[in-house]
């Protein structure tokens, strides 16, 4: 259903106001007066107008200045309508300069005056409509794209998130970048003991508790059972100490199947992001150390260079 068009009218003389009052008598539009600028703005505030006639000579406030206290509060984008005795020309071009729709001059004709208010909340209806379809547009944009870059199992970002919004991030930024990859342990087997809905469960825990460790973590669903781990702006030491923190959470929590309780471990390369080598280059240190891990046997966090000086 439409919303009723809301007219405040702002005018010292109570007989202008009645006046336009009684010509929108037999029309469907909710009226309020005003006959100061004191409560022209509570109005404004608490009625909340789609069009204003504002009286130029007001007794505590000139309408010129009032026009800028109403558009400072105004949350409805109201039009507004300059309605004064004056009537030389550069009266009319100071209010139109100054945003206002339309002017209208006193003494007005009554037909006159009501096609013309009613044509600017024609006008102000279909701003607002615009305005609703854009949002909402927005809003649908938004929510597509949050599709577009999460994994629609655990909730994570994707491998195109990556490609699409933080690589260049992760490339060219100043801060110190860290990346792990993570993969689980054995997974075949879980889901091969229990079932593939329990190893669904597992994926969807797991990443539950990568993105409650730290806010510095932003974890990727990179493949099947395979986590990325980005953390930015950390040292050497910090890193290793989340990185830690997710290991060893995911270790002590208890999954269940049935009645039976299990556990499930991770193994972890990660390394220092090397500004000098290319991202995929990056990314196949940090593969080797986490493959040196499971070699070592998994259920562990090995460093790239650590792996090379102990040759895992
Ligand atoms: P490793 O310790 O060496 O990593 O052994 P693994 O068993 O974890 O690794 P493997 O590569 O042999 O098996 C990975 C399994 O992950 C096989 C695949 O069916 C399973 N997987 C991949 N994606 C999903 C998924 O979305 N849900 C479930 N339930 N299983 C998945
Ligand atoms: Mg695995
Ligand atoms: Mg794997």
């Amino acid at each position: 259903m439409d919303r009723i068009p809301k007219l405040l009218i702002v005018d010292d003389s109570d007989y202008i106001c009645t006046q336009i009052e009684k010509i929108f008598i037999n029309e469907n539009i909710e009226i309020k007066k005003a006959h100061d600028g004191k409560n022209a703005l509570i109005a404004v505030e608490e009625f909340a107008p789609d069009l204003i006639l504002l009286d130029v000579i007001l007794p505590d406030t000139e309408g010129y200045e009032l026009y800028h206290k109403v558009k400072a509060i105004d949350r409805n984008n109201a039009l507004i309508i300059f309605l004064t005795s004056k009537d030389q020309d550069n009266d009319v071009v100071k209010g139109l300069s100054l945003g206002a729709c339309d002017y209208i001059k006193k003494p007005f004709h009554n037909e006159i005056l009501k096609s013309r208010i009613l044509i600017h909340l024609e006008e102000k209806k279909s701003k607002d409509e615009l305005k609703k379809k854009n949002y909402e547009m927005e809003a649908n944009m938004k929510r597509l794209n949050n599709y577009a870059f999460k994994d629609p199992l655990t909730g994570l970002y994707n491998r195109r998130y990556v490609e699409e919004q933080i690589k260049e991030r992760i490339i060219y930024g100043l801060e110190q970048t860290v990346l792990a990859l993570c993969d689980i342990d054995n997974f075949k087997h879980i889901n091969d003991d229990y079932s593939h809905e329990t190893g669904d469960i597992v994926l969807i825990g797991i990443a539950n508790i990568m993105e409650s460790v730290s806010s510095k973590v932003t974890a990727v669903r990179w493949g099947g059972e395979e986590f990325l781990i980005i953390l930015f702006n950390v040292n050497h030491d910090e890193a290793f100490h989340i990185i830690e923190r997710i290991r060893n959470d995911i270790f002590n929590f208890p999954f269940y199947s049935k009645q039976e309780r299990f556990h499930c471990s991770v193994s972890i390369g990660l390394n220092e992001y090397n500004r000098s080598l290319s991202f995929i280059q990056n990314l196949e240190q940090v593969d080797e150390a986490l493959y040196a891990g499971k070699r070592n046997g998994k259920n562990c966090t090995i460093w790239y260079d650590d792996m090379i000086g102990k040759q895992l």
